[in-house]
C-alpha cells in the first residue's frame, strides 16, 4: 500500500505562506534577516540560509555587493554568498554556479525504483545516497499545470491560481482555458531571478507550459525560454534564442515520444557547456513514457537510463542537479486489461437529469491521444442538482475515493476559490474519471492500458538533489512534509553548493 496523505496539510502551508509577513532584525553582516511575526516555527523558508528580506524580488539585497540601478529599475548586485530575492514569502540565494532543476513529468517514484533495480541510472542512485533524497507530494490536483506553476512560484495554487487546464465560467457556461499566462496570479522565480541579473533558462518539452512558465522573463537580457516541441520556430525576440534546434544540433522530436523530453535535457546540457553558462535552469518534461508505459517497460527502462546519463552530463559540467516530478501515475486497468473509467456524467445526468450537473475533466488539453482527457480528478458544477444531494450520490458510486465541496477543496488543497466547481470528485488509485462515454475518445491509446493521474493515489513524487543538505534542510525535511515545490527553495538554500 503507498502511503496517501488524507489529511494533507497543504492549508496548513498556505495560511503560513499567506501569513509571511516578517518582521526584520539585523543580521550577522548589517543586514535585514527574516524572523517570523508569529512563532519560531513559521518562519520564511530560507530565513536561516541568511535570508534578506526586501520588497517584491525586483531588489536584491547582499553583503559586499556592488549594486547598481538598470534603467529598468532593478537593482542588480554582483552575487555573493548571501545575496537574495523573495517570492511568496520565500529568500532564495542568489547562485554562484549553475543550478538544474529537473521536473521529470509523471515520474512516479516506481520508475526510478525500477530502474534503479535494473542498475540502470548509477548517477541519480548516487545522487540519492551522497545527496538528498526523500519522497515529496504533488499538489492536488496531480496535473501538469498547477504543479509545474507550483514549483516556479513556491506556492500552491490558491496564490498562482492554475489549478487545471479548464474551469467552468458560470457566467457564460463555457469551460474556460486554464493555461494562459494571463491567468498566473504570481510571479515566477525565473522573472525574479532573472531581474535580480541571474541568468536563466527554463526549457519546456510542450509549448503551452512555456507560455506560463516565460511570464515576466525578460528575454532580451541573455534569459532564454522556448520549448522542445516547437523548437523549430524560436526567436531572438519571443525566446531569447534564434536556431535553437542548430544550437542543440538535432532534428525536431516528436510531440508524442521520448525525444521530446530528451530534446529538453540535452538542450540544457548545451547551455551549461557554453563558456559562461547560465546559473539558474528549469527542464521540465513530458509525460509521454509514463502514460505509455509501465516502470518495468523496457521502453521506460530506456528513458531512465537515457535521463540518468544527461542528468551524470549536467553534474560533471558542474552543475547542482535536482530532479523533482510534476506527479506520479497508475494503470487504470483491470486485471484482463479492460478500462475503469467512471463515466460521471452519465451517472449524474441518468440520477438528476440532463443538465441538471456538469462535470469538467481539468486534465483536457489538444494532447489526449495518450489518456483520452481522462484523470484522477474533475469538478462538478451543479445547476438543478442540489450540491449535497450530488455530493451524496457521488460517494456512493464505485471507483470514487473522495467527494469534497467547494469550501472543503480548496481548504484542504490549498485551491483558488473562485474558479472551483460546487465540487470535486477524486477516483481510486485503480479508477479514472470522465464525462459522458461518448466524450472521450480512447482510439489513440491503441487498445494499450489506460494509465493517467490527477488524485491522490498518484501525488507522491521523487525529491532529489544531487550534493548534501545543510543540517538546518536535513531538519526541515524530516520535520515538515515536503512538496515538490520545494525543490528551488532546497537547491538554491539548503544545498551545499561550493
Ligand atoms: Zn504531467
Amino acid at each position: 500500500m503507498r502511503g496517501v496523505d488524507r489529511e494533507a496539510g497543504d492549508t496548513a502551508q498556505l495560511h503560513a505562506a499567506l501569513d509571511r509577513s516578517p518582521l526584520q532584525e539585523p543580521g550577522a553582516c548589517g543586514h535585514t534577516r527574516a524572523k517570523d511575526q508569529n512563532d519560531g516555527n513559521r518562519r520564511p523558508a530560507g530565513s536561516g540560509a541568511h535570508a534578506a528580506i526586501v520588497e517584491t524580488g525586483n531588489h536584491v539585497v547582499g553583503c559586499d555587493s556592488k549594486a547598481t540601478m538598470t534603467r529598468t529599475g532593478t537593482t542588480l548586485i554582483q552575487p555573493c554568498e548571501s545575496a537574495t530575492v523573495e517570492l511568496n514569502g520565500v529568500a532564495y540565494r542568489l547562485p554562484d554556479a549553475p543550478v538544474a532543476v529537473v521536473c521529470v513529468d509523471g515520474g512516479d517514484p516506481e520508475y526510478l525504483a525500477a530502474a534503479r533495480a535494473a542498475g540502470l541510472i548509477p548517477a541519480i542512485t548516487r545522487f540519492m545516497q551522497d545527496g538528498f533524497s526523500a519522497t515529496a507530494h504533488s499538489v492536488i490536483p496531480s496535473f501538469t499545470g498547477p504543479n509545474n506553476l507550483s514549483i516556479v512560484t513556491g506556492a500552491p495554487p490558491a496564490v498562482h491560481g492554475i489549478s487545471g487546464n479548464f474551469y467552468l465560467d458560470r457566467q457564460s457556461g463555457r469551460a474556460v482555458e486554464m493555461t494562459g499566462p494571463e491567468l498566473l496570479r504570481s510571479r515566477t522565480i525565473f522573472d525574479v531571478m532573472a531581474k535580480a541579473g541571474v541568468r536563466t533558462v527554463v526549457i519546456t518539452a510542450k509549448d503551452k507550459l512555456r507560455r506560463q512558465l516565460g511570464r515576466g522573463l525578460d528575454l532580451s537580457a541573455g534569459n532564454v525560454c522556448f520549448s522542445s516541441q516547437h523548437a523549430g520556430r524560436c526567436t531572438a525576440a519571443e525566446h531569447g534564442i534564434d536556431g535553437a534546434l542548430d544550437f542543440v544540433g538535432q532534428p525536431l522530436p516528436d510531440v508524442y515520444s521520448a525525444d521530446l523530453s530528451l530534446f529538453v535535457l540535452d538542450a540544457g546540457i548545451r547551455f551549461l557547456e557554453t563558456d559562461d553558462p547560465p546559473r539558474l535552469l528549469y527542464l521540465t518534461l513530458t509525460d509521454y513514457v509514463q502514460h505509455t508505459f509501465a516502470p518495468d517497460h523496457p521502453r521506460a527502462l530506456d528513458f531512465y537510463r537515457a535521463l540518468d546519463r544527461r542528468l551524470a552530463r549536467m553534474e560533471r559540467l558542474g552543475a547542482t542537479v535536482a530532479v523533482t516530478a510534476d506527479h506520479g501515475m497508475r494503470d487504470k486497468c483491470a486485471a484482463d486489461g479492460s478500462y475503469r473509467i467512471v463515466y460521471l456524467q452519465d451517472l449524474l445526468d441518468e440520477r438528476f437529469g440532463a443538465g441538471a450537473a456538469r462535470v469538467i475533466c481539468p486534465i483536457t488539453d489538444a494532447f489526449v491521444a495518450h489518456h483520452g482527457s481522462l484523470g484522477s480528478f474533475v469538478r462538478v458544477y451543479c445547476f438543478a442538482a442540489p450540491v449535497r444531494d450530488a455530493i451524496g450520490f457521488m460517494r456512493s458510486i464505485d471507483g470514487i475515493e473522495l467527494v469534497l465541496d467547494r469550501e472543503q477543496a480548496a481548504a484542504r488543497f490549498a485551491l483558488p476559490f473562485d474558479v472551483e466547481g460546487d465540487a470535486v470528485a477524486i477516483s481510486t488509485a485503480s479508477h479514472c474519471i470522465g464525462m459522458r462515454r461518448g466524450d472521450h475518445d480512447l482510439t489513440g491509446l491503441h487498445g494499450a492500458r489506460l494509465r493517467t493521474h490527477g488524485g491522490l493515489a498518484e501525488q507522491e513524487v521523487p525529491f532529489i538533489i544531487s550534493r548534501p543538505l545543510k543540517a538546518e534542510y536535513r531538519t526541515r525535511a524530516a520535520a515538515q512534509p515536503l512538496r515538490n515545490y520545494h525543490i528551488f527553495d532546497f537547491a538554491l538554500n539548503g544545498s551545499n553548493l561550493s
